[in-house]
């Protein structure tokens, strides 16, 4: 089986003005000053950007984020930021397609493609996130809404492209509700998308490519979920605000 470094990312949201930024970033770095087992990715909100940057940049362990991008690199889009503005602030990873940008922003999955279309070629990572309502979960619809959001967010993407990607399946039903996905739920999930990539790859880059699970990751379910096979990471929302309860999401990974 391909090696795959797992890689927790904290989505901070709309939460934290520069300030608390400053004071979570510290409290982090500080517990996890030792741990290089894995990948952390903090993804702040753009006003903080600069300061956790700041911070992070004594801290080799932890890479910088953000939670959205534009298409553009530069233009009259007033309010948005290009991926060419991230990558000088030193941002590494990018959240592209959450569900709350699909759902209150209207960004569907040609928006989402233009998007890493975009990022790609600047040098950015994304977090590309993919997942199905409730509805389309109790309907027995989620495997086609699966492969429908990952075929049109990889539309024209070439395999070395994609060789930079995450991919975060988050459950719509799940994110901030305290109803994660069981173990074996997410597991099918990712093993399915992992089956979509290889009929749209190949077999290789498949295995190679992280697959984050998110929904209500919490320090105390998070090390049954990490230890499913196709489970490369977590992305975390309302734990990633509290520096005891992100860290000790972090340590549940195993060292081997
Ligand atoms: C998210 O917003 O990506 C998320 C997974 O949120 P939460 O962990 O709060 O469910």
């Amino acid at each position: 089986m391909a090696f795959r470094k797992k890689i927790i990312a904290g989505n901070w949201k709309m939460h934290k003005t520069a300030t608390e930024a400053r004071e979570l970033t510290q409290d982090i770095i500080q517990e996890l000053s030792d741990f290089n087992h894995a990948e952390i990715v903090l993804c702040p909100p753009y006003t903080a950007l600069h300061v956790v940057g700041d911070l992070l940049s004594h801290a080799p362990n932890i890479r910088l984020g953000a939670q959205n991008v534009h298409y553009e690199n530069q233009g009259a889009f007033t309010g948005e930021i290009s991926p060419a503005m991230l990558r000088d602030m030193y941002v590494r990873y990018v959240i592209i397609g959450h569900s709350e940008r699909r759902q209150y922003f209207g960004e569907d999955d040609a928006l989402i493609n233009r998007k890493l279309k975009a990022a790609i070629p600047a040098g950015l990572r994304p977090i590309l996130c993919i997942g199905e309502t409730l509805a389309q979960r109790q309907s027995q619809r989620w495997p086609e809404v699966l492969q429908s959001q990952i075929e049109g967010a990889l539309e024209g993407i070439s395999e070395k492209d994609l060789e930079e990607l995450v991919i975060a399946y988050e459950p719509v039903w799940a994110i901030g509700t305290g109803h994660n996905a069981t173990p074996a739920q997410a597991q099918e999930a990712h093993a399915l998308i992992r089956k979509i990539l290889q009929s749209l790859y190949n077999p290789e880059i498949s295995k190679r490519i992280r697959i984050q699970y998110g929904g209500s990751v919490k320090p105390d379910n998070a090390q049954s979920l990490l230890a499913q096979p196709d489970i490369d990471g977590a992305l975390v929302g309302g734990a990633s605000l509290d520096a005891r309860s992100f860290t000790s999401i972090v340590r549940s990974i195993p060292q081997n």
